[in-house]
């Protein structure tokens, strides 16, 4: 598309009426008072930095209006702008770009990001005319040959060519291993990121694999494909984010130890070059081990997520989950052993949820004592096979596209569970969850910084406002 080596880019975290996260072909609205930054464009800082010169407007971090976000836009001086979106904010940003576009008709070229692009690109193209192309992988270079004028079909790309013909990305996404630059994180507000249960600030997201081996039905993951970050290279990134003060790492891979070999050797090197980070990651029940696990410990892990879904195998079979409540409960027993605590997530309302089994999965929740739980409500999300699933049993109309994986009221009813009574079973799981005195008094106890006792007192103020007013669609 351009052919001048040292264009100016603006990367756009855009404006939102709520603190929007979108990242990773997933987005959420903030429960409490946490926001952890756009890494998609963290990322792509270091894979532009050597081909361009870039600007950053992180527009939620900053709690810009849209009319101050568009003052800065047009203050940077940047016509090519690399945004964000996502299914929960897709309107609102598509109606900045709009804006844009009619303020100064020709004058900027969008490259969008994030899920609902991922599962739409080339509708988004097609309804979009001043949308110019959609990164399907945020960890791939093809963005900087689009940039350089080559018009290809590429693997991680889709984008409107020259003649006005679309050419969608192959999705041939490569496998085996690769590398990323160093990030720009100076140009980003870093420094005001926050993840739920961290333990020290500054924090930094790395990643040292992309994509997910798994394919649950209601995840975007398993359709990302899946390569391996070359270790030398986490490590490289480590030791520049420990120089800019970084004391605590998010992990970002979706499924943390996928390959227990190649984890075994990034968390020895971890020990090796004692680089004493703190951390958090996500993982899967069955690809733990406690060999495994010990090692995390030693290497400074936490605190790790795991998606435990729900109490009923047989729901968790139908929907790609195939492990066992032995295997949830034995793996929580090695990270209770050595000291690591777990945040559970568990989904409900599922199709094929009833009544009864979200009751059971509240009393898994209690019975396995993990620190922290979150109960979500499912949802048919971009790009997976269960919105498919979902389309095709007109569960969901086509239209439903504005969702929010963490707070959104359910959209659609099954024949055991009409929407207002999946809700007021979300709510009675949080309720009866976090309002119990043992887990409050183990919670206080479990306080080590004052950044923590804060971030407690914030997450039960907002758990307070959200689930104690009525049951109804006001979230
Ligand atoms: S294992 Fe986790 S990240 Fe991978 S597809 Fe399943 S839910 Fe998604």
């Amino acid at each position: 598309m351009m052919s001048n080596a040292r264009l100016k880019i603006l990367l756009l975290n855009p404006p939102g009426k709520n603190i929007y996260m979108r990242d990773y072909y997933c987005s959420h609205t903030s429960k409490a008072h946490y926001y952890w930054g756009p890494y998609d464009l963290i990322v792509l800082s270091g894979i532009l930095n050597p081909h361009f010169d870039l600007c950053v407007i992180d527009a939620i971090a900053d709690r810009l209006t849209p009319q101050e976000t568009l003052k800065q836009i047009e203050a940077s001086g940047c016509e090519i702008i690399v945004f964000l979106t996502g299914a929960v904010s897709w309107v609102e940003d598509f109606d900045l770009l709009r804006q844009l576009t009619q303020t100064h008709p020709n004058r900027y070229t969008f490259i969008g990001n994030g899920d609902i692009l991922f599962a739409e690109d080339k509708k988004f193209l097609e309804e979009h005319p001043y949308l110019h192309a959609v990164i399907l992988d945020f960890t791939s270079s093809e963005v900087v040959d689009f940039l350089n004028g080559e018009e290809r079909p590429f693997a991680a790309l889709s984008y409107r060519a020259h003649s006005g013909a679309i050419v969608p990305g192959t999705r041939e996404f490569p496998r085996g291993e690769f590398s990323l630059p160093p990030p720009r994180y100076d140009l980003f507000p870093y420094e005001r990121y926050r993840i739920p249960h961290g333990r020290r600030i500054p924090y930094a997201g790395i990643l040292t694999d992309y994509g997910c081996p798994f394919r649950c039905d209601y995840c975007i993951g398993g359709e990302l494909g899946f390569k391996f970050r070359n270790i030398d290279n986490v490590i490289e990134e480590m030791y520049y984010l420990k120089s800019l003060g970084i004391k605590e790492l998010w992990f970002k891979d979706l499924t943390f130890g996928a390959n227990k070999e190649r984890t075994r050797r990034l968390l020895n090197r971890m020990l090796d070059e004692r680089l004493r980070f703190t951390w958090v990651c996500l993982s899967r029940v069955n690809v733990l081990d406690e060999e495994l696990l010990t090692l995390m410990k030693l290497a400074g892990c936490h605190t790790l997520q795991l998606g435990i879904e729900t109490a009923d195998e047989k729901l968790l079979g139908q929907y790609s989950k195939p492990f066992t409540r032995e295997q949830v409960e034995h793996t929580v027993a090695m990270c209770k052993k050595l000291g690591i605590r777990i945040l559970a997530h568990f989904i409900l309302g599922l199709p094929g949820d009833t009544e009864e089994n979200i009751n059971a999965t509240i009393r898994l929740a209690l019975e396995l004592k993990p620190e922290f739980a979150s109960f979500n409500v499912a949802m048919p999300r971009m790009g997976t096979q269960f919105r498919q699933k979902a389309l095709h049993d007109g569960l969901v109309s086509s239209d439903v596209t504005t969702l929010d994986n963490s707070i959104s009221f359910p959209v659609y009813e099954t024949p055991q569970l009409s929407r207002e009574k999946l809700w007021q079973l979300r709510n009675k799981a949080i309720r009866t969850f976090h309002l119990r005195p043992g887990f409050i008094i183990r919670r206080l106890l479990g306080v080590k910084s004052l950044y923590e006792l804060k971030t407690l007192f914030i997450e039960g103020i907002a758990l307070l406002t959200t689930t104690l007013k009525s049951p109804g669609r006001s979230e």
